[in-house]
């Protein structure tokens, strides 16, 4: 009895010792523990991808990303204001290899829930055990027929996904003629960024100031007020944007005409020279096409503790696409945290284990009056299980006081470093 006893505890050491050389030398040779597959590489999907691999190596992660490279929208406001160029805020998908992270250029069509399949344009089909959606947003054109051609989206752009219209726009700018009027048109709150098209009203009269001193910034807002910094904006358009920049609050769109770049408002047209229309959003197609929207046909609830949707089982959603819990903002930086929150909480199901019982998110958005100046505002949000949702913690956070350069450094730190987190 005793010696297959001994016999047997040396089997089991001989084997734990081969699978442990098996899992130094080739990890996929061992079965994973689960398949998590990703949706979309932005703030959100890239930093759940690498957390995930991060935190449990035994996890396959798989990440289906449409473009090519990232490009941040935050910072992409300063390609307007002329002081960076796109390719400074452009990022391969590179480093994610070392992470172990399968990066896949497709574009995810179909997700079929009850089979746990996500269905590619290219045809091919991942299976998953636990989905992880973070499309960002998509362009909600259906109330501004005069833009429902490609033909009219080309020539009064949005610019509010970084890339080929950022670069299309500052062009816009520099053909225009001094002396011209730029209209920037903001949706009614919640849209991507509080603070970001205020910050580009400020970089684009910027730009005015020392290359087209005539010209003028007219500020369009559905928002009955500057919905973000409202004092730290309205200090510079009163300083040294006065007689630049123009705020009219109570601004909705009702329609563009585009041959003669009217903004049509309520009470009568607006012309301009450049006409940048920010319209509404919507959680991207794919989350749409999944079932996960839960609100107003836009913005899909999450669990706050695990960021799985309340509608669809064994799919979790982050980033712009959710349905913002109090006073949480649609940015890069809440995003990240999201991913975070979800990476511990996907890892814990997939692995039954207990989930964190409060996750914590923070957020800071830093906005450039010039190319030098920044002001922030920053906020820390707690779960609560009583309310099951994210509350921001009362005294944490704050504003700063004034634009100064020492933010200016950070905020081009935080951009580095939140680049560096996600894809390095
Ligand atoms: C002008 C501007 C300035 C901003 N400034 C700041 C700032 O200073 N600080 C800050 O924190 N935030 C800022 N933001 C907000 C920030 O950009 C967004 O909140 C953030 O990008 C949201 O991250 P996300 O992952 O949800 O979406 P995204 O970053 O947009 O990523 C979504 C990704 O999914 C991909 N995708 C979508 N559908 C599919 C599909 N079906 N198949 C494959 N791929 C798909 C897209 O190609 C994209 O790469 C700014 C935004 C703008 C427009």
């Amino acid at each position: 009895m005793n010696l297959k006893r001994r016999e047997f505890v040396k089997q089991l050491a001989a084997g734990a010792a081969v699978s442990a050389i098996a899992g130094c030398a080739e990890t996929s040779r061992t079965p994973a523990a689960g398949r998590v597959v990703v949706i979309g590489a932005g703030y959100a999907g890239a930093t759940a991808a690498k957390y995930v691999r991060m935190w449990a190596p035994d996890i396959d992660v798989t990440l289906v990303e449409r473009d090519s490279e990232f490009i941040s929208c935050p910072l992409s406001n300063l390609v307007l204001g002329g002081s960076k160029k796109i390719s400074e805020l452009t990022v391969g998908y590179g480093g994610l290899a070392k992470y172990g992270v399968k990066v896949v250029r497709d574009d995810a069509v179909a997700v079929d829930p009850a089979k746990r399949e996500v269905r590619l344009a290219s045809g091919a089909t991942l299976g998953y055990d636990r989905l992880i959606v973070a499309p960002g947003v998509d362009m909600q054109y259906d109330t501004l027929p005069g833009l429902a051609s490609a033909n009219a989206k080309s020539k009064v752009l949005h610019a509010w996904k970084a890339g080929p219209q950022t670069v299309a726009l500052r062009r816009q700018l520099e053909a225009m003629r001094d002396g011209g009027v730029y209209a920037l048109h903001i949706p009614k709150a919640p849209y991507r960024c509080p603070p970001g098209p205020y910050e580009r009203a400020c970089q684009v009269a910027h730009y005015f100031k020392t290359a087209k001193p005539k010209s003028k910034v007219l500020i369009l807002d559905a928002n009955e007020d500057v919905v973000s910094k409202k004092g730290l904006f309205m200090a510079a358009w009163n300083g040294p944007y006065k007689g630049i920049v123009e705020y009219r609050p109570n601004s909705e769109l009702e329609d563009v005409d585009v041959a003669t770049l009217t903004a049509k408002l309520q009470f009568g047209g607006v012309k301009a020279d450049v006409l940048n229309v920010v319209p509404p959003q919507r959680a991207g197609q794919i989350a749409l096409t999944t079932g996960l929207i839960t609100a107003n046909n836009r913005w899909c609830g999450v669990n706050w503790q695990t960021m799985e949707s309340v509608k669809v089982p064994g799919v979790h959603v982050l980033g712009d696409a959710t349905l913002s819990a109090q006073l949480m903002p649609k940015s890069g930086h809440m995003a990240n945290q999201h991913a975070k929150v979800c990476a511990v909480a996907v890892i814990a199901m997939i692995k039954n284990q207990p989930l964190n019982p409060q996750p914590m998110m923070v957020n800071t958005c830093y906005s450039f009056i010039d190319d030098r100046n920044v002001v922030h505002v920053a906020s820390v949000h707690t779960y609560d299980a009583t309310e099951k949702t994210m509350l921001p913690v009362k005294g944490a956070g704050g504003l700063s006081d004034k634009a100064n350069e020492l933010e200016g450094t950070y905020a081009l730190s935080w951009a580095q470093n939140i680049w560096a987190d996600m894809l390095a």
